[in-house]
């Protein structure tokens, strides 16, 4: 159970002295019981009340770790049901399986096929995680073989799929030093491969039905596993989701320790993956830490990725690129000067319609503060003395180019006259949607 205010009151030294940056105790206390605050930020806290307070001050989902350096992924941790309360913090790591029954040559070439993936959206890298080793061949030599080999061809983390606890122990030990993640415990071997995860100090999944996943958890962490992931095992993908629902519920509002960690969900399919890339999205939104696929073909990729990181943008921040002129191709001093906002996706979206006219042109971006044309015109980031001074800035546009031609975003022709009176420049109305662009920009002379 999670410990109230006044519980956690109790352990506190009552003095009030502020350095926690409340007024009061109580009110840390207040602050700590609902998880906004870590206890380190009182200085003066005692060694046997930081013991008694750990239950309320560590976060009701564990963080994981899994591979090292620059490539690792952390997962878990999240404080919210739904995205707009809070934000969600670690994004759900992406998985491809490769099979060890392929020879080596042709496991490395998909992992290296899996290292490619990677695309560029919105200013931000968007890529696959790991790379998940799957002991198919039921033999020990040929999966530490295999997973040896997919170490020496990505600096991806791996994950070890195989219910053998010898045949993980023998692979695992091999590349033990780049923390891959185990897959891992389940009733059957739980003792024999908790053991495996606790002697290498690696992560591990545990695999049960509901019923039976917080008793197998409990058991693998008493082993000496402490880095665990849940994995729900049921019989249908409604039930799968329904269930990661429960846990994330029961993490979170019930603070039900025996479930506190990061959720895997298996959405492989290698009959259909359309539907395994359906079911990964699900899986992303609802409440997978950890989506392991089969396919990572760019056409069903993209689109995961993409809604990974739509879901895992903060909604507090919009995501925004640095006010200014930007240049688009080998400019001079006649090219078009296109308006627009900094919010990202506004922007990105204009760029590559401009990179795709192959008409270079400067793109003047207007600071709102992160919104897109119509909100920031309807909320009044986006007027025409602001766009005006940007024009005539000193260094900016008026001194890049010799014309004084300036082309409007369409969905805000009304603001035309004025800014023309305002700016002195001529201002063309652009199209209304950025698709229209390089049309548009092939059409113009200026
Ligand atoms: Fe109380 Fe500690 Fe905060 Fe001081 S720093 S007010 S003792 S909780």
């Amino acid at each position: 159970m999670a410990l109230t205010a006044l519980d956690v009151f109790k352990h506190l030294p009552k003095t009030n002295c502020k350095d926690c940056g409340f007024p009061t105790c109580l009110a840390f206390a207040m602050q700590l019981a609902g998880k906004k605050v870590e206890l380190d930020k009182c200085p003066h806290v005692s060694a046997e009340a930081k013991a008694a307070l750990d239950s309320a001050s560590a976060p009701p989902v564990k963080l994981i770790t899994v591979g090292t350096g620059e490539k690792k992924i952390e997962i878990g941790n999240e404080t919210v049901l739904f995205r707009h309360e809070e934000s969600f913090y670690h994004e759900t790591g992406i998985a491809i399986q490769v099979s060890d029954s392929l020879s080596v040559e042709e496991l490395v070439e998909n992992v290296r096929i899996i290292n490619k993936k990677s695309y560029e959206r919105v200013g931000f890298e968007i890529a696959i995680n790991i790379v998940a080793v799957k002991n198919d061949s039921g033999d020990a030599a040929t999966f530490t073989a295999a997973v040896s080999a997919a170490e020496n061809a990505s600096d991806l983390p791996l994950m070890l799929i195989c219910d053998d606890a010898q045949a993980m122990s023998s692979a695992a030990e091999k590349i033990k030093a780049s923390n891959p993640l185990l897959y891992g415990v389940n009733a059957a071997n739980v003792d024999a491969m908790a053991k495996v995860a606790a002697d290498l100090g690696l992560p591990v999944v545990v695999s049960a039905d509901l019923d039976s996943l917080p008793e197998l958890a409990q058991k693998t962490v008493q082993a000496g596993a402490a880095d665990i992931v849940l994995e729900t095992v049921a019989d249908s993908f409604s039930k799968t989701l329904s269930n990661l629902t429960q846990l994330r519920r029961a993490q979170l509002k019930k603070n039900f320790r025996a479930v506190g960690y990061p959720m895997l969900a298996n959405a492989v399919d290698t009959e259909n993956a359309q539907m395994e890339t359906n079911r990964a999205a699900c899986f992303v939104a609802k409440y997978a830490s950890l989506v392991v696929l089969s396919s990572c073909d760019d056409a069903h990729m993209l689109p995961l990725l993409t809604v990974r990181q739509n879901i895992y943008t903060d909604p507090r921040k919009p995501v925004q690129v640095e006010p200014g002129l930007w240049e688009v191709g080998d400019v001079g001093p006649d090219s078009p000067v296109l308006i627009t906002t900094n919010f990202s996706l506004t922007y990105y979206t204009v760029e590559g319609e401009v990179s795709a006219s192959r008409v270079p042109a400067y793109i003047l971006v207007i600071d709102t503060e992160g919104t897109s044309v119509l909100t920031a015109w309807a909320a009044e980031k986006f007027t025409t003395d602001m766009i005006a001074a940007k024009l005539n800035e000193d260094g900016g546009a008026k001194d890049k180019v010799k014309h004084r031609t300036a082309i409007l975003p369409g969905q805000v022709a009304v603001m035309t006259a004025k800014l023309k009176d305002e700016s002195g420049w001529d201002i063309l109305v652009g199209p209304r949607e950025a698709m229209g662009i390089p049309r548009y920009l092939k059409s113009l002379s200026i």
